[in-house]
């Protein structure tokens, strides 16, 4: 599976940095975590074509992971007319808003067989012939989820975002159990306060994204070779093989 690291801001963009977005492909098929990102564009300028895209699954509601699906689905519905998808939107209300947008755009009638809108729930929300996505709950709001995805025998946990603070003791416990790679946010709480998970954390690697303040990297930098894993911070445009 290959990452791009496509949006790798926190909840405000910078001048070299989009909101959280991820563009995961395998078997010659794109699948996004979160669009805190315009999602068409990135999945152009990384070499994609929209109408090999399968899904989107966001984390949770919040504009930054979610305000750039909208022209995608756009698009979708009425230039990319060979495209579908399945678009995964943690609130009902969050989808109706997406479909009156969409409506009063005037971008023509909705076509929902090709391009399915779900609410997900805890556990499995979609599997095909490349990837798993399952769904775990988070307490940063309602509705909020990690997201980890399985290829095979390989395992990458998208964490979205968490308590402030840790204070609701959210980080995953899937963090206990082998995995390629963990994308854990770094916003909502400090180095200390995440550090007892990640002594347990039996991750690969792991990604900070989503950096808020950016002093913040400065910690990083200093827990780096603290645990038995890599820690790095990406950048907008940086690919990983898993
Ligand atoms: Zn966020
Ligand atoms: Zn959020």
């Amino acid at each position: 599976m290959k990452i791009t690291f496509v949006g790798t801001s926190h909840g405000v963009p910078a001048k070299d940095r989009y909101c959280s977005c991820y563009m995961i492909e395998s078997g010659g098929k794109i699948y996004m975590v979160d669009a805190g990102a315009p999602a068409a564009e990135m999945i152009l300028r990384y070499g994609g074509d929209v109408n090999d895209f399968r899904a989107l699954f966001t984390t949770h509601v919040h504009s930054d992971h979610t305000a750039g699906m909208v022209h995608l689905i756009s698009l979708m519905n009425w230039y990319y007319k060979q495209s579908s998808g399945d678009f995964f939107i943690t609130e009902q209300n969050h989808i109706d808003a997406t479909l009156r947008w969409l409506e009063t755009s005037g971008s023509g009638a909705f076509d929902k067989e090709r391009l399915r809108m779900h609410v997900p729930t805890e556990g499995v929300v979609y599997e095909d012939e490349n990837i798993k996505a399952e769904y775990i709950p988070t307490k940063h709001m309602p509705n909020a989820y990690s997201i980890l995805l399985t290829e095979g025998e390989k395992r990458v946990l998208f964490g979205g975002d968490f308590s402030p603070w840790l204070a609701k003791d959210d980080v995953p416990k899937v963090t206990e159990e082998e995995i390629d790679l963990f994308v854990c946010e770094m916003a909502h709480f400090t180095a200390e306060q995440i550090s007892p998970y990640l002594e347990k954390c039996r991750a690969k690697r792991l990604a900070f994204t989503h950096v808020y303040p950016l002093d913040k990297y400065n910690d990083i930098e200093a827990m780096k070779g603290k645990y038995c894993f890599d820690i790095f911070t990406p950048n907008d445009g940086d690919v990983m093989e898993i």
